[in-house]
């Protein structure tokens, strides 16, 4: 995607949408390149004038050198250097990577729902579960920047000591157990119920079945802890709350949140923050990554570094 920015103002100029290459890292750097390749032939603008390409990617990954540590579901990205790989694709062009989410919380924090909040909550309930936090007008990031990887903030375990404390919890993606994505992603749910897509599970519920019922009810627990946790250990003034599964259920995600804050986050902070829906829909990592690059070009990017 190509957008060209005046200010705080932006216009998609075009567009190229592709499926992710599933057999080597090399065929998906091709893919990116190709892709940037067709929206500035589409948008008329040569190559070697656009001035930085940005590029949202999942993490963990180092956000100054473009390294992505690691990316299960994308094959042979361990320690790839995704941003150098990418900007020799592109005839050497300036290539700034970050994580996602983090690029979504620029471009909320840019012209979408978090204009001008110094200490917000960017969580994203899609797919997976994740989020971005920040701080006193800086984005925290932590010692390897996987501070905000909220969808891995436990939530639950097995009350009763005889037994294992992950016994009849869900076990995570990421090796441990109890965490908010377990419970409350749009894949996790899903297969919880057995099915490809978490809309079936919330439809069913709605028809009052019992286990979709079960499934959605433990789901919005998680939610509800963990925004009650965000809320008391960050203080934030935002939560901006963003994803499919955020966007078509906000019943399910935001309401639980709000509720949870309410009856026990403490008062002072439970009174100071808003709970809100993101308000860039599906291009918001995109368009993130085009201010970031324009932000990091222009040296204007230390509150995100
Ligand atoms: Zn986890």
């Amino acid at each position: 995607m190509i957008a060209t920015l005046d200010g705080d103002r932006h216009e998609i100029v075009a567009r190229d949408e592709r499926r992710t290459p599933r057999d080597s890292a090399d065929s998906i750097v091709r893919a990116l390149a190709e892709s940037a390749r067709s929206s500035a032939r589409e948008a008329g603008i040569p190559l070697h004038e656009l001035l930085a390409v940005g590029c949202a990617a999942p993490g963990p990954l180092d956000h100054r050198t473009g390294l992505v540590h690691q990316a299960p579901n994308l094959v042979g990205f361990k320690e790839f250097p995704l941003g150098p790989r990418l900007s020799d694709a592109l005839d050497g062009l300036t290539v700034f990577v970050d994580r996602d989410t983090a690029m979504a919380a620029i471009a909320e924090h840019a012209i979408g729902a978090a204009r001008g909040a110094r200490d917000f909550i960017y969580v994203t309930v899609s797919t997976g579960l994740g989020g971005t936090i920040v701080s006193g007008g800086h984005m925290l990031r932590g010692a390897t920047n996987t501070a905000g990887e909220i969808g891995h903030w436990p939530v639950a375990f097995q009350l009763d000591t005889s037994r294992d404390a992950d016994a009849d919890l869900p076990r995570c993606g990421c090796g441990s157990f109890g965490c908010a994505e377990s419970f409350a992603a749009g894949r996790n749910v899903a297969d919880a119920y057995g099915v490809a897509d978490a809309a079936e599970v919330y439809a069913a519920a709605a028809q009052g079945e019992p286990r979709a019922l079960t499934i959605v009810t433990r789901a919005e627990r998680a939610v509800a802890n963990l925004a009650v946790g965000l809320v008391n250990v960050l203080n934030p003034a935002l939560i901006v709350v963003g994803g499919s599964i955020a966007d078509h259920q906000p019943a399910h995600v935001l309401e639980p949140m709000r509720r949870a804050i309410a009856e026990r986050a403490f008062r002072a902070p439970a009174a100071a923050v808003r709970v809100v829906p993101a308000a860039l829909g599906g291009d918001v990592g995109m368009l993130g990554a085009v201010f970031a690059a324009r932000e990091r070009l222009s040296g204007r990017g230390e509150w995100f570094l």
